[in-house]
């Protein structure tokens, strides 16, 4: 870490730049010393120097101190959904946005909320085990022992008392169920019992009710996050034996939010679907165990030795069943409205106030969630307190933003499909993109999102100092994609691609409804693969001991967390020209394309299909973003020269541009989901399935969908690229 002293001076800022550059562009004179620092996309040279002066400026003000010391106040106490610490979270989080000088407020939401009544596990036959269902008090862990957990469940689980012979169904994954088909087992009318990992876990539950299971009961096997992994929590950061992973069964891929306010908000008053319309609740009982709890009931069935790839750790031979095991299991809950607390915070913008830069985190946890969701949101507190800072010293964004700490995240992404939905109108209108984050470790930079922002995401990753290397974190990013790529052909397109190639988005926090339901560009940021992530997830053990001996203990990958989602709000703020750019996106959507051209022969249909017309409209987009680059390229020389409303038009057109790839109507069979392009699996869940209506229908084989959503998708991209083009003629001068 450099000190702030030297961060200070004008001469090593400079030098400073250059080290973290990946090229320079342009030669600039500076205090007398000539030097190469790279422009911003967007920018001209001159505005550059000053943008790039007041984001070092900002990126100095993080304090490791401050993200300690928050953590452990908003981490003290279990702080769920209809707890009163949630409650008090949101107000100090609104205390602090205050403090910052920043204009804030709290929304309130009412949502449908299910919290456990009776739980009850047992193995009746062939030996009796009563499973304890519970996670013991670490004494060397304070917050351990707090009161008020949450018990071990799985939110939106059906009330059910059910008894049957058990099936081990690995993950499943509608691949593992082929498995089961080819060995003539069958889930019907039995309990499967399924491990975590591989799919979504609201998947697991829903699959097996296709197959006509009765019950659900979904496991955390030490293979996936236990001590084959490394040390169990407390000797090391891994799961521990009777550790469970909490979470949401709700039917997401559907859609996310308030089970019972489908694509409306859930303000006090509004309107609500009943239990029995609610569509995303799960149909059969469904509660998670832990390894402990598990391997009893594992070690009592017999039929076929399970596939190699399905066994897990426990020193057990792992049987698929059916039986002889029997288990009971009963599940019930109070199905209460809770109300949640989104903290929202707003810096107007000075030339373009109705231009929104938008950027989200939650604050709601399953138990203390020091990890998740605290480490993500702290991070988001600094960056507020930095901007107050920059703002008194003269600062101010020409955009306006908006600063947001969800509340309701995990039980369904609430918090922030809620308040999207009570703002749409607005948003649709207005914002140019949706910045997340969630959790944050220590690791190397996570990044997905549109690929329109994949060339930006590159530029600020390279200005950012990795902690650990000293160099930037575009280059631990690049050294780390080196190093886990698969074959040569990925190495060798790592190391000359221009661009780090980032994610596409699925679901599983809270951009799902920024992207796949309103189309505004999204991104979702994160460190993180430095050691112990996920060990503890969703378990009473996420909390401030676990953080601070095995997360990112000196909270120096939070500073950077800052530092990069920071920097890039106020970049996308201040750009007098949007940073999109449309040749990362044209070719990877052609990349996709062609995954659906082997796929189509794969999956070998009753007749080929000809997607000639997806090819065809890539090719379009391709065309429109080689003729946009160019007069892009010729106006940023030339400082623009262009009137404030040709500004205006061009950044209309540029920010709308990933509104032309959603469609009304939806997916099949899943209306809220409107994006063309990314949606989370149907059955992956988290997984995203890009070009998903015609890669599901294919997956799927439902024939009769693969040519109508290959038109839309055609559609959407000819949208896209006449968007794009309306923006070039402006450049252009026409
Ligand atoms: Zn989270």
């Amino acid at each position: 870490m450099m000190p702030k002293t030297i961060r200070r001076s004008l001469f090593v800022l400079v030098c400073v730049v250059l080290m973290f550059a990946g090229q320079a562009v342009c030669l600039r004179a500076q205090g007398g010393t000539a030097s190469t620092v790279p422009v911003l996309r967007g920018y001209s040279s001159t505005e550059s120097q000053t943008e790039r002066d007041w984001e070092q400026k900002f990126r100095a003000i993080p304090d490791v101190k401050n993200l300690r010391e928050n953590m452990y106040i908003l981490s003290s106490e279990p702080h769920h959904v209809g707890s009163p610490k949630d409650k008090s979270n949101a107000e100090f989080i609104l205390k602090k946005f205050h403090e910052f000088g920043l204009k804030a407020e709290i929304e309130e939401f009412e949502v449908l909320f299910p919290t456990p009544k009776e739980r009850l596990v047992e193995l009746l036959e062939p030996e009796k085990y009563t499973a304890q269902l519970k996670e013991p008090a670490v004494p060397q862990d304070p917050d351990s022992t707090d009161a008020g957990q949450l018990p071990t469940y799985n939110a939106y689980s059906a009330d059910g008392d059910v008894t049957a012979q058990v099936v081990y169904v690995n993950y499943g994954t509608p691949k593992d169920y082929e498995e089961l088909d080819k060995l003539d087992i069958s889930v019907k009318g039995k309990i499967v019992l399924a491990r975590y990992g591989a799919s979504w876990r609201g998947i697991k539950p829903k699959v097996a009710y296709e197959h006509g299971a009765i019950g659900c009961l979904i496991y955390s096997d030490p293979r996936d996050d236990g001590y084959t992994r490394g040390d169990i929590y407390p000797e090391g950061p891994m799961r521990p034996w009777q550790g469970v992973q909490r979470g949401s069964v709700a039917d997401m891929p559907i859609y996310p939010g308030d089970p019972e306010t489908p694509g409306w908000a859930s303000v006090k008053g509004a309107k609500r679907l009943s239990l029995s319309e609610a569509k995303t609740l799960m149909k059969i009982p469904v509660l998670p165990i832990s390894y402990g709890d598990a391997q009893p009931i594992l070690r009592n069935l017999r039929g076929p030795v399970a596939p190699e790839a399905w066994r897990g750790a426990l020193p057990i031979t792992y049987h698929i069943g059916p039986g002889p095991a029997v288990v009971h299991l009963k599940a019930s809950f109070n199905w209460n409205v809770e109300p949640i607390y989104d903290v929202v915070a707003r810096i107007d913008g000075s030339t373009a106030p109705d231009e929104w830069i938008v950027r989200g985190n939650h604050h709601d946890a399953w138990v203390n969630g020091a990890s998740d969701p605290i480490s993500g949101q702290v991070a988001l507190i600094e960056e507020a307190r930095a901007y107050g800072q920059l703002l008194k010293q003269g600062w101010q964004p020409h955009r306006t933003i908006i600063y947001a700490a969800w509340d309701g995240e995990e039980p369904g992404l609430l918090g922030s499909t809620e308040w999207a939905e009570k703002h749409a109108d607005e948003l649709k209108k207005h914002a140019v993109a949706y910045i997340n984050s969630d959790s944050n470790g220590k690791g190397w930079l996570g990044a997905s999102g549109s690929h329109t922002l994949e060339d930006f995401v590159n530029e600020v990753a390279k200005d950012i100092r990795d902690p650990e290397s000293g160099k930037s974190v575009w280059e631990a990013w690049k050294q780390r994609q080196i190093d886990q790529a698969k074959t040569d052909q990925d190495k060798k397109e790592i190391r000359e691609r221009a661009d780090l190639r980032i994610g596409a988005l699925g679901s599983g926090s809270d951009y799902t409804v920024y992207i796949d339901h309103l189309g505004i560009a999204s991104l979702n940021l994160g460190f993180g693969g430095g050691g112990g992530d996920g060990g503890v997830y969703h378990s009473i053990y996420d909390d401030f001991a676990w953080y601070t001996r095995f997360g990112d203990t000196t909270f120096e990958y939070g500073r950077a967390l800052s530092q990069t989602v920071g920097t890039m709000v106020m970049r996308l703020a201040d750009a007098p020209v949007l940073p999109f750019q449309f040749q990362d996106f044209s070719d990877t959507v052609a990349k996709y394309i062609t995954e659906l051209d082997k796929l189509e022969k794969d999956v070998k249909p009753p007749q080929s299909f000809d997607l000639t017309p997806l090819h065809e409209a890539a090719g379009t987009l391709k065309q429109s973003a080689d003729r946009y680059h160019a007069a892009f390229e010729k106006r940023a020389a030339g400082n623009w020269g262009l009137a404030p409303a040709q500004m205006k038009s061009l950044n209309t057109m540029l920010f709308m541009t990933e509104r032309k790839l959603t469609n009304a109507q939806g997916l099949p069979s899943r209306s809220w989901f409107e994006h063309e392009i990314y949606a989370p699996g149907l059955y992956t869940g988290y997984g995203v399935k890009t070009i998903p209506g015609v890669r599901e229908a294919l997956e799927q084989k439902n024939w009769g969908d693969v040519v109508p959503q290959m038109n839309n998708v055609v559609k959407a991209l000819r949208d896209m690229s006449a968007e794009i083009d309306d923006a070039t003629k402006v450049l252009e001068g026409q």
